[in-house]
């Protein structure tokens, strides 16, 4: 089977939007109201001759556990099965504390990650991505998965992780 990359975040910081960028196509369902969308959907895609899955995710129903503990189940479910996990955060937001959870547990699992600075859709939102230093991750990859910005470069490095 061919090496999965899962795409783990917040609700609403583009994953969904990520992932049609990367499969090329529109079947990952965005939602600008977070909670609707399916649990875990899975493409085949190819990227400089290679070829593997893209693992979205999403799906937070709103019950008492409270969207916290949701988003790191998520992410724990889908980093469980990957080879490399995509992080995304919404750079025009910056790290919050469920950002900050999801980190420690990136951490415990061990798996190579790339740290997903979204939603910089111009050259001057750039400075909002590198703030994201600050969550231990390495270099943020500045990209718009609206527009296709930096994504050629997020997909490389990505290849190489697989
Ligand atoms: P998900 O919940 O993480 O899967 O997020 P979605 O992909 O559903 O996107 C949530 C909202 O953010 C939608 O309104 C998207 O259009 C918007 N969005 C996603 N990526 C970008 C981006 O690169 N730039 C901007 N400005 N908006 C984005
Ligand atoms: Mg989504």
């Amino acid at each position: 089977a061919p090496p999965v990359l899962a795409v783990v975040g917040r609700p609403n910081v583009g994953k969904s939007t990520l992932v049609n960028r990367i499969i090329g196509r529109r079947e990952a369902v965005v939602e600008d109201v977070p909670g609707v969308t399916r649990d875990r959907v899975s493409y085949e895609s190819e990227w400089g001759g290679k070829t593997f899955t893209v693992v979205d995710t999403g799906g937070w129903e709103h019950d008492a556990k409270g969207i916290h503990q949701r988003v790191a189940e998520q992410a724990e479910r889908a980093v469980d099965v990957a080879d490399a996990v995509l992080f995304v955060v919404d750079a025009t937001v910056g790290a919050t504390s469920t950002d900050e959870a999801v980190v420690k547990l990136l951490r415990r699992k061990g798996r190579p990650v790339l740290l997903v600075a979204n939603k910089v859709d111009d050259i001057s939102q750039e400075a909002d991505a590198a703030s994201l230093w600050g969550l231990g991750l390495g270099q943020p990859f500045p990209v718009s998965a609206v527009h296709g910005r930096g994504t050629g470069d997020l997909l490389d490095a990505a290849m190489d992780a697989l």
